[in-house]
């Protein structure tokens, strides 16, 4: 296609400016890259969507190479450099994005939509943008997808909703980018403030979850258990509610670890997380104490409903089927396990959430102490026996 010396010059503006924002923002970069469980959203979109609407595709392409060949020799000098096949896949990735909703806003809106209405203007971006938005989510979401079929989860291929709000909100910047490019260019500048704030918050928010996650399962720690469970106390003692808390320990663990080693006990606690993450409703707090213990508290429910929610757990825990290998990488299944439930309701086990706790803990010790593989409610009544399996 043909290039306009304009065109170029637009996209000496576009490099420079890009560029000059990723020095800005390179620290919280880094450590949001880092800190990074789940794909990675770089902000290049914000330069792409103009690129999109105002260059042909060779320019294009040169933006993004240019982009990613500064992140990568910016990344190959520090110390966690980025593999340079992931540059690539991602040069490659938002460069198709690109070409495709380019080709889309243009076979809607014609040659220089940028030049019609404000009408035409407007819906020409939105268009854009959409699309880069879900091109750019297909193609990442099918290469994550490819790389491990077998750890596919919505989470994993399409991020979380964090990630994607902050794709959009990339976007919308974006969008107003053209506008100040095309009206008046030096008002591009003004988007650098909210570019490096929203990237500040956006680290924020991940120091925040890395402080109350438990980073193997994804649950909530200890000590963020506790202060949520405690907002649930005072919401209950205020409204005369209640609530319950279950206390999950799997019988026998260390023998899992003994015969096919951590990293299989590992994924068995990985398994159980999922487990009481999908048994468990949303506003349910699920947290991992320590070891292989982990609490569960359910907002408004007795101890009676408690205990038929831990017997379904129970049950499901001696039918749960975890995909492992051992040390020497020997593929194994772990299966027939089982686990000791206590349980106990508030207020009647106490009127704090360390005595409903330690009433729970007590009731897991009844269960151990009778066999195992059973629930207990706070009042030592052993509800269920059942043998493994
Ligand atoms: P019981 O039925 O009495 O609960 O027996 P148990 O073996 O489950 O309990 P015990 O408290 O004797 O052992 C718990 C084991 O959990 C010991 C420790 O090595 C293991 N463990 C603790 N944290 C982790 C972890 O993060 N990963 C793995 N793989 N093992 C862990
Ligand atoms: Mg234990
Ligand atoms: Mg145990």
């Amino acid at each position: 296609m043909p290039v306009s010396n304009q065109q170029i010059l637009m996209f000496g503006v576009l490099a420079v400016l890009g560029v000059l924002q990723a020095e800005t923002s390179r620290k919280i970069e880094r450590a949001r890259r880092s800190l990074n469980v789940t794909p990675h959203i770089n902000m290049t979109s914000v330069w792409m969507l103009p690129a999109i609407l105002l260059l042909p595709p060779q320019l294009i392409a040169a933006l993004a190479f240019t982009f990613y060949l500064h992140l990568a020799i910016r990344s190959w000098s520090g110390l966690q450099h980025v593999a340079p096949h992931r540059t690539m896949t991602n040069a490659t990735t938002v460069t198709l994005t690109c070409f495709l909703a380019s080709w889309v806003t243009h076979s809607f809106f014609g040659a220089s939509p940028l030049e019609g209405t404000k009408e035409v203007a407007a819906g020409a971006v939105c268009v854009a943008g959409a699309m880069y938005f879900l091109v750019n989510t297909a193609i990442t979401g099918g290469g994550l997808y490819l790389a491990a079929p077998e750890k596919a989860s919505v989470k994993r291929i399409v991020g979380t909703w964090d990630d994607n709000l902050l794709d959009l909100a990339t976007l919308c910047i974006g969008g107003m980018m053209v506008i100040a490019l095309i009206n008046q260019p030096l008002m591009a500048l003004v988007t650098f403030v909210p570019m490096f704030v929203l990237q500040r918050s956006v680290l924020a928010k991940q120091l925040e979850d890395l402080a109350s996650k438990d980073q193997k399962t994804g649950l909530l720690n200890a000590t963020a258990w506790h202060q949520r469970g405690n907002q649930e106390l005072s919401r209950a003692s205020r409204s005369g509610g209640e609530f319950s808390v279950l206390m999950i320990d799997l019988d026998f663990f260390k023998k899992i670890n003994d015969t096919y080693g951590h990293l299989a006990g590992d994924d068995m606690l990985i398994a159980l997380a999922d487990l009481l993450k999908r048994e468990t409703r949303s506003h349910d707090l699920v947290g991992r104490f320590g070891g292989e213990e982990f609490v569960v508290l359910l907002g408004g429910s007795s101890e009676l409903e408690a205990v038929v929610a831990a017997e379904r757990i129970r049950h499901m825990i001696t039918e749960l089927v975890v995909g492992t290998q051992t040390n020497d990488g020997t593929p194994v299944l772990i299966s027939e396990r089982t686990a000791s439930i206590g349980v106990a309701a508030y207020p009647e086990a106490g009127q704090t959430l360390d005595e409903v706790l330690a009433a729970a803990d007590a009731a897991v010790y009844v269960a151990k102490e009778s066999g195992r593989n059973k629930v207990v409610g706070a009042g030592n009544r052993p509800v269920v026996v059942t043998t493994a399996g």
